[in-house]
């Protein structure tokens, strides 16, 4: 019998009730019972749904971020965060600031970066040579006896100690892995106490094994699982984000009960090493394989998928395990509540609920023979025929386009000093020049807005007026803070993809297929489901509005094709580089379109593009080199006079610097200031060729950089790189923030310009 099990489920909730308790909780309009009340009820609710499988996963909910709930399980939240109720501490690390703290107390947040090669952030665990561990295990215990309580059969999560360390930051250049030693008596002591709760099996997530790992790395993973080995429940580690590659030994030794594989992330090593282990793992371990693709929303191919899982289950009995290859946490929780998208495309999709029936039914299947479930298989194989040859799928006009790209189309026409020469001549902009990232707050209001008039309760002209209204608003309040590059502030845009996707063909969009971004911040990845093109204008109108009431330059707003696709749920039927390229061709278009209507700069944001770097060295510079590609075809095709913008965030740059460099933006405006500037190092070896504006302002956090210390961090960048070449201006778009403390930023933003211009 085939054991059926999840990794973890989406914790927001189906109705993003989580997001919307966090928000009001800290915005202080409910007390924190009310907050726990709603974060018991969505537990109860998910562990319900997963009831028909066979474990369920317990302590993959989190209130904010499954990292930081690590961190303080293992007493290692800063010491700047620590006071108060345990929840103020833990929120303080998340975010800078508990509710009840005043505004003279926050503090800087904990940093933020990618979770492996998804759109979730995690909150980067600090270390420094001194640190020191200590177990605070009541969050899981808790959580475990929830749901004995309500009738499931828990399998706790947690994740393993390489993958903690391998994800931490010293803050004092030592060595994470020295920390080894003093760190897993911890975990002993959290096994131990585990085991104590009669719990049968804890799940250890140690995506790590996905990764490059060098020898001390490796290491570790032998020195952690021997140390741990005669401690806690059964030990299931697990894997994912892709297959275990040259990783495959070390993992398959490694004294644990079970092991989880990726089989689907690439399908053919990840069922290649599944059938290894199975001979190789020894009798008395079960081996759980991730058939369902927890990364994507696309139902999952089930008759060749039994085909290949048979011989095994027959081979292995009940030492077989099936999941989601990952946590669900990376897809929306369910189909059932769409009700708008159009019946053929929705036969296509799973989401965490049905990937959760899908597995149901390879269950099924594999123990009680194919005939139990052929309603459903049959339905799955002809959804998926449909969809094989389905002429909204694939356009041949479009793939002709793609196959016509040639070499030259990504050029610009003259080298960047000539370009800047041109540029500066046209713009006249001042030393320092100071701009924003392009949105500023989405009030209520704006959202309010947006919302009558997608429900069709606004006039198209109502709509129109309103946002005008905005875009001169933010306009008058950049004049007067007295900003170079003004923009128009993004108010018709609830998302820098989905307002795109809106507008190509190919795309389609889910109600509520939102999906955790980082703490309450959701994402609603558009579906790209066909090959694209761009029926007509996406920003010309607003751009050219905009520019119409100013007479400073006004910057085009664009999203770049790499993190409109890294920011889509793809499609599993072509490579991500042809869709990529077909994004990369429509963009282009617009970005022409913008120039022939007076648009003297353009930004094209590419936030997302370091995150489709795939997590195997060898693998990446292929992605690079069609990502950079892209970028280019998309971005500079325009006048040498025109200035290319384009924008990233989040994440560490530093290996990617000469692709970057590569793009040839005239201007790029990235993510710094969580990182301290650290990105700059990459500027001691690299000699970035053209302008760039390293973040002052943290815009994850609500505190006000004061103008001293932006005319720090930009007296710190010119130290690396050329002063005339410095642009400044905040580290992402404000549209989280609220008007008040953005106003106070960016009042200082400029007074820090002016200081720096005066010498
Ligand atoms: N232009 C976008 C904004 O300001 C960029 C956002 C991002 O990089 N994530 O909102
Ligand atoms: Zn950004």
């Amino acid at each position: 019998m085939a054991i059926l099990h999840n990794l973890g489920f989406p914790r927001i909730g189906a109705s993003r009730e989580l997001k919307f308790a966090l928000e009001s909780y800290w915005q202080g309009q409910t007390g924190s019972d009310d907050l726990l009340a709603t974060a018991a009820k969505l537990r109860e609710r998910h562990w319900q749904l997963q009831s028909g499988l066979d474990w369920q996963p317990v302590g993959d909910f989190s209130l904010y971020d499954q990292m930081l709930d690590m961190s303080v399980t293992l007493g290692n939240l800063p010491a700047r965060a620590l006071g108060g109720k345990d929840l103020d501490s833990y929120f303080r690390a998340a975010r800078g600031r508990a509710p009840d703290d005043s505004d003279c107390q926050c503090k800087h947040a904990a940093e933020m970066t990618k979770w492996f090669d998804t759109n979730y952030h995690y909150l980067v665990p600090e270390l420094d040579a001194n640190s020191q561990f200590a177990l605070y295990p009541a969050r899981l215990l808790g959580e475990l006896g929830e749901a004995k309580v309500q009738g499931a059969r828990p399998k706790a999560v947690i994740i393993g100690p390489v993958t903690y360390l391998y994800l931490s930051k010293t803050k004092d250049g030592s060595d994470a892995l020295d920390l080894l030693p003093r760190l897993l008596p911890v975990y002993q002591q959290l096994l131990d106490r585990l085991a104590a709760t009669s719990l049968e099996w804890l799940q250890i997530d140690e995506p790590a094994l996905a990764c490059d790992l060098d020898e001390d790395w490796q290491q570790a993973f032998i020195d952690s699982y021997r140390t741990l080995e005669k401690h806690g429940p059964k030990k299931l580690l697990c894997s994912y984000f892709g297959p275990l590659l040259e990783n495959f030994t070390l993992a398959a030794e490694l004294p644990v009960d079970g092991l989880h594989i990726d089989c689907v992330s690439q399908p053919e090593e990840g069922r290649r090493e599944a059938v290894a282990l199975a001979t190789a793992l020894p009798p008395e371990r079960i081996l759980s394989l991730g058939v369902i693709n927890g990364r994507n929303i696309w139902k999952t191919d089930l008759l060749p998928l039994l085909d290949w899982l048979e011989p095994l289950s027959q081979q292995l009995g009940d030492r077989l395990w099936l999941a989601p290859s990952c946590s669900l946490l990376h897809v929306p929780y369910s189909l059932e509540e769409e009700t708008q998208l159009d019946g053929e495309l929705k036969s296509w999709l799973a989401f965490a609920v049905e990937k959760l029936t899908e597995l149901q039914t390879v269950g099924a299947a594999l123990n009680r023979g194919r005939s139990s479930v052929s309603h459903a298989l049959q339905s799955n194989t002809e959804a998926l025929a449909r969809r094989r040859h389905s002429n909204r799928v694939h356009k041949p006009e479009v793939q002709a386009a793609v196959n016509g790209i040639h070499r030259g189309l990504g050029n610009r026409q003259s080298p960047f000093a000539d370009r800047a020469e041109q540029q500066r001549r046209l713009l006249q902009l001042p030393r320092f020049p100071t701009t924003t990232i392009g949105s500023f707050p989405q009030t209520a209001d704006i959202r309010q807005f947006r919302l009558r008039y997608k429900r069709g309760e606004l006039s198209e002209q109502q709509y129109r007026q309103y946002m005008q209204q905005e875009i001169a608003y933010c306009i008058a309040e950049q004049e007067a803070l007295g900003l170079d590059v003004l923009v128009h502030g993004e108010a018709e845009r609830n998302d820098m993809v989905e307002y795109f996707g809106q507008q190509l063909d190919g795309y389609a969009f889910s109600q509520y297929g939102w999906v955790q971004s980082y703490g309450s911040r959701c994402v609603k990845p558009p579906i790209l489901f066909g090959d694209i093109s761009r029926p007509s204008a996406m920003t010309v109108e607003w751009s050219c509005f905009a520019q119409s009431l100013t007479d400073k330059p006004m910057k085009g707003m664009l999203t770049g094709p790499v993190t409109i696709l890294n920011w889509s749920f793809v499609r599993d039927d072509q490579p991500r580089r042809d869709s990529c390229y077909q994004l990369a061709l429509a963009i282009r278009q617009e970005v022409l379109d913008l120039e022939a209507a007076g648009i003297r700069i353009i930004q094209i944001d590419e936030a997302a593009l370091r995150e489709g770097l795939p997590l195997r060295r060898a693998q990446r510079q292929e992605y690079l080199d069609w990502a950079v590609e892209s970028f280019r075809i998309a971005a500079n095709g325009v006048r040498d006079d025109t200035q290319i913008h384009t924008h990233m965030c989040y994440s560490e740059f530093n290996d990617i610097i000469d692709s970057i460099a590569r793009m040839d933006a005239d201007v790029i405006t990235i993510e710094t200031s969580r990182s301290e500037l650290e990105l700059l190092d990459a500027f001691d070896d690299f000699n970035y060729p053209n302008d760039i504006g390293p973040g002052v302002y943290d815009i994850h956090s609500p505190n006000v950089p004061s103008s001293e210390a932006i005319v720090s961090l930009m007296r710190k960048a010119a130290e690396k790189l050329p002063a005339e070449r410095l642009w400044i201006n905040p580290d992402c778009g404000l549209k989280t923030r609220g008007w008040k403390e953005v106003l106070a930023a960016l009042q200082n933003m400029v007074s820090a310009a002016h200081q720096l211009r005066a010498g």
